[in-house]
């Protein structure tokens, strides 16, 4: 029997959940490669344990971090030695996949991505962002005309998004979450206590030290490192508040984005939200009183899932439930005679348009819209642009032309194609930055016209007829 895989490609872990089984991997995203040979040597909870530990033969590769593909042949090692520890695909059994990613991917990473899903042996491969999957994940209903606000605290990016009717109306993505609050917890007791500590360590202390709000009981910690002043090796007691200091910063600046998130959110989706809350998922919102610091100042509830490093894991397994519903041995072997087929953004075009997009052949990305990408704050150092023209210019040509729109129902109204299958929520940015900001709005009046079903039935027909 097929078993489709929904695989949470985060910058710091990496999850995978089996349709119908639920999160059967959970491991960070991590990769040791040998230098003399350039060959992966180990992977995930393996890998993570060698870090600091290694000889000069080994190098340990974080493929995602800061929310970028860094390292593509190590993150498609990665992906595709999970796929196979699960034993899942074969020339019978090609699964479905569906891929988490961060917002801030570009155009070419994505595409590198189903290349890679397809590999690894996906039959057909979606590609959705984030925050829409962490939503459904955390309970919410995406898919009717009701605002409802995410912020994804991971570790390379802070993903904030307000969705509406299976589509991203405001988002924005900073590369300002966990890996920062390490770091400002390696300067500061570097600054302050002249003591020079690993990421290890510095996660370790985060996680144990940090409070987002001054009620929360104080705590203290041993933190071993090496003398500045002796270069010896050293223990010094670092307290809570210490931590509370040195991540404020960065708290205040994701807080200041979501603030700018809301404020662009039309009124109406504003106010489903101040009534339903924002949720907060990521790693990040484990932080100790995070959901306070958070509903203060941005004078909305906040609500933590129980789970919230699960979130997006938990809601691919949702999704795939909805985009596909057959499984069983004369699906496996239909889906066998089946040409290659490649979704992108299940959510939002099978609901919120009324129609599946499908790219047919090779893999493709998805025309974007003519909504407004701007630069913001003061950390955004990348470059960002909605260009169809230059952002189609990585595609090839037939790859360009192969996007088209399928099964509108009657009731769904239809302006302009491009505009259908425009992704609200991709956007370009240049690798190689420190940090960057992203800002996509698309207030577009179609979405508020369109379809409020469910999108599996649209899915599953879709899937049904192409197969
Ligand atoms: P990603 O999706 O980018 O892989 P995750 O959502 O898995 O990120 O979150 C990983 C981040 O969350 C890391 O920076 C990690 O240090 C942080 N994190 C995990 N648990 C906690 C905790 N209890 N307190 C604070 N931060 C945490
Ligand atoms: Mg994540």
């Amino acid at each position: 029997m097929v078993k489709d895989i929904g695989i949470d490609l985060g910058t710091v872990n990496t999850l995978i959940n089996i349709k119908g089984q639920g999160i059967v991997l959970d491991e960070p995203s991590v990769v040791a490669v040998n230098q003399l040979t350039k060959e992966p040597i180990a992977f995930g909870k393996t890998a993570n344990d060698m870090i600091g530990r290694t000889s000069q033969d080994i190098e340990i590769v974080f493929p995602l971090k800061g929310g970028v593909i860094a390292d593509f042949d190590a993150t498609m090692a990665m992906v595709d030695h999970f796929v196979k520890k699960l034993k899942i695909t074969s020339v019978l059994t090609k699964p479905d996949m569906l891929i988490c990613v961060p917002t801030s991917i570009t155009d070419v990473e994505r595409k590198a991505i189903i290349n890679m899903a397809e590999q690894s042996g996906a039959k057909r491969v979606y590609v959705e962002d984030e925050p829409k999957v962490a939503a459904v994940g955390s309970g919410l209903n995406i898919f009717i005309p009701s605002g409802n606000m995410i912020i994804d605290l991971g570790g390379g990016t802070t993903d904030i998004a307000v969705i509406s009717l299976g589509s991203t109306v405001v988002s924005k993505s900073i590369k300002i979450a966990g890996d920062q609050m390490d770091e400002d917890i390696i300067r500061y007791v570097k600054e302050n206590y002249e003591l020079l500590i690993g990421d290890v360590m510095a996660e370790k202390v985060k996680k144990k030290l940090a409070r987002a709000t001054p009620d929360i009981e104080p705590a203290s910690m041993r933190v071993s490192g090496r003398d500045l002043a002796t270069g010896l090796p050293v223990t010094k007691t670092i307290k809570s508040d210490d931590i509370s200091e040195a991540i404020a910063t960065t708290l205040d600046t994701i807080i200041a984005t979501a603030a700018g998130v809301l404020e662009k959110t039309p009124p109406e989706l504003s106010s489903d939200i101040m009534f339903k809350g924002i949720y907060l998922t990521g790693g990040g919102a484990l932080i100790k009183g995070i959901e306070g610091l958070f509903s203060e100042a941005l004078g909305v509830k906040v609500i933590v899932p129980e789970n919230p490093l699960q979130s997006v894991a938990l809601g691919a397994g949702d999704l795939l439930e909805k985009l596909n519903s057959k499984t069983g041995f004369w699906t496996s072997i239909k889906r066998l005679f089946t040409s290659r087929q490649i979704f992108i953004n299940p959510t939002g075009r099978e609901n919120n348009q009324g129609a599946a997009v499908r790219v047919e052949g090779r893999s493709a990305s998805v025309p974007k819209s003519d909504s407004a990408t701007k630069q913001v704050g003061k950390n955004d150092h990348a470059h960002h642009t909605t260009d169809d023209k230059e952002k189609h210019e990585d595609l090839p040509q037939e790859d360009q032309l192969a996007v088209r729109e399928e099964q509108l129902p009657s009731n769904t109204s239809v302006k302009d194609t491009t505009e259908e299958v425009s992704d609200d929520t991709i956007n370009h940015a240049e690798t190689g930055s420190d940090s960057s900001e992203q800002e996509t709005e698309n207030n577009s009046e179609e979405t508020k016209e369109s379809a409020t079903e469910k999108p599996s039935n649209s899915s599953e027909e879709n899937s049904e007829k192409l197969s």
